[in-house]
């Protein structure tokens, strides 16, 4: 399978993302891009939480029903993006353009990638070793670890989400990052103009 964005992760900020480059499939800029995103949830920092202070999300509402609920939110508006379940990434090899993502299962080519994995130090993902460091804003006794990045991106093709750029944690951080992401990759695929999805009720 060969896709032009392959986002791995499926937390607050890959799903934010997938979400955004979705409902931009009315724009001829986007309309033949394939956009997979690898929704392994097991690690999600989603997994545990109890959501009151997120605007838009009710009040008592937890993680996983977030993440089922952006599963189907996904499915139901923008089935065209290919959801990859029960896949952990492993390895990236290749360059911008024609990158290969490799799954404890699988392998996917990919031009652009997008890593949102969460801050955890056991990140282990051969070819992306090279750009940990420690993370800036969480607290240093966490160990916890963020990927260099300007603007969030990595090197060129590569960009990180989330919390895993070096934000705090907070679920509207890790989305609006997702989000920021996605719009800069449409922008890209809309010659360089700034590209917001917007509609109208
Ligand atoms: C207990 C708890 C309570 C919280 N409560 C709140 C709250 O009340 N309000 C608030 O705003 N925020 C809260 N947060 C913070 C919020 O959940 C996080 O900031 C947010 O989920 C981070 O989003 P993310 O996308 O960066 O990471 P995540 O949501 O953790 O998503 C990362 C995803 O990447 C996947 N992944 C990991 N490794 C791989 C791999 N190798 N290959 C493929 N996929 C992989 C994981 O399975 C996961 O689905 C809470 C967090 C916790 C832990």
């Amino acid at each position: 399978m060969s896709y032009d964005v392959l986002i791995i992760g499926g937390g607050a900020a890959g799903m934010s993302c997938a979400l955004v480059l979705g409902s931009a499939n009315k724009a001829p800029f986007a309309a033949n891009k394939k956009i997979g995103i690898i929704m392994h949830q097991k690690a999600s920092a989603l997994s545990n939480g109890l959501f009151n202070n997120v605007l838009g999300i009710h009040p008592g509402t937890t993680g996983k029903e977030i993440l089922e609920s952006g599963k189907k939110h996904l499915s139901d508006l923008y089935a065209h993006i290919d959801q990859i379940e029960k896949e952990k990434v492993v390895k990236i090899e290749g360059v911008s353009g024609g990158f290969t993502v490799f799954t404890n299962k699988n392998q996917y080519k990919t031009k652009t990638i997008v890593v949102a994995i969460g801050p955890s130090n056991l990140f282990s993902i051969d070819g992306l070793m090279e750009f940990v460091e420690p993370h800036r804003s969480l607290p240093p006794a966490k160990e916890r670890i963020q990927l260099k990045n300007k603007d969030h991106i990595v090197t060129k093709g590569i960009y990180v989400a989330g919390i895993l750029a070096g934000w705090i944690s907070q679920f509207a951080i890790a989305a609006g990052s997702g989000t920021q992401v996605a719009t800069d990759i449409l922008s890209k695929w809309n010659n360089g103009n700034p590209t917001m999805i917007h509609e109208v009720s």
